[in-house]
């Protein structure tokens, strides 16, 4: 019993001596006020499409689970038009959620025929996971299908797909920070901070 303490003990030492050292060299991008003002400014957008009486559409908005959690939760309460909230779960392979092949780990419910959906994402580098959203909620069956991320990543190359609706677009550069994770580690931060990841696996 001591022994599974003790290694307890170490492990959550670990994780919180790598978790600090990783914001040694970061850079903040976009402090929590720049954050907040392109969350107020992505409502706005939407409130402006769907809130009015003859906007007949009742949106289904499909957060994307994990890193998409923060950025849900401060917009959801901005919007002012009649709306169903849903999940879904898909990330790809591997640690750092780069290059490899999209997974589903909850596929979107069968609600999504003839609706029009708003789905809410963290960021859009490659544009992979999203594009695959996109066609999948389509086959559903889904009316309309618009794309709204927080961060859009300025990386030089055409995207197999584009979003309707961007809160900040950002140099190309891993980001931490709002929902947006490395190793886990900083979801909670209230800023976009930039940061290599890299440098964390050789100590
Ligand atoms: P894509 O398919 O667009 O290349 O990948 C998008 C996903 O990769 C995002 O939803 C996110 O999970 C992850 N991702 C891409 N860039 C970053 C980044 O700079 N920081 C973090 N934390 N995740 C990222
Ligand atoms: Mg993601």
């Amino acid at each position: 019993m001591a022994g599974i303490v003790f290694t307890e003990k170490i492990m959550q030492d670990f994780h919180h001596n790598r978790a600090r050292a990783l914001l040694q060299n970061a850079e903040e991008l976009f402090t929590k006020q720049d954050v907040d003002t392109a969350v107020t400014a992505m409502a706005d957008n939407l409130n402006a499409r769907y809130n009015h009486p003859e906007a007949e559409a009742f949106p289904l908005v499909l957060g994307v689970m994990g890193g998409a959690v923060v950025f849900t939760g401060n917009l959801l309460p901005q919007l002012t038009f009649p709306l169903e909230f849903d999940y879904i779960h898909v990330s790809r392979y591997g640690d750092e959620d780069k290059g490899g092949e999209v997974v589903w780990k909850v596929v979107p419910r069968s609600n999504v025929a003839g609706r029009t959906v708003i789905v809410l994402d963290d960021i859009l580098d490659e544009g992979e996971t999203l594009a695959h959203v996109k066609q999948r909620l389509l086959d559903m069956g889904a009316a309309e299908v618009i794309l709204a991320v927080f961060a859009d990543k300025a990386i030089g190359k055409t995207k197999p797909v584009n979003a309707d609706i961007v809160g900040l677009t950002i140099p190309n550069r891993f980001v931490v920070g709002f929902g947006m994770d490395a190793y886990g580690y900083w979801r909670n931060l209230p800023g976009l901070w930039a940061i290599r990841p890299e440098e964390l696996q050789q100590t």
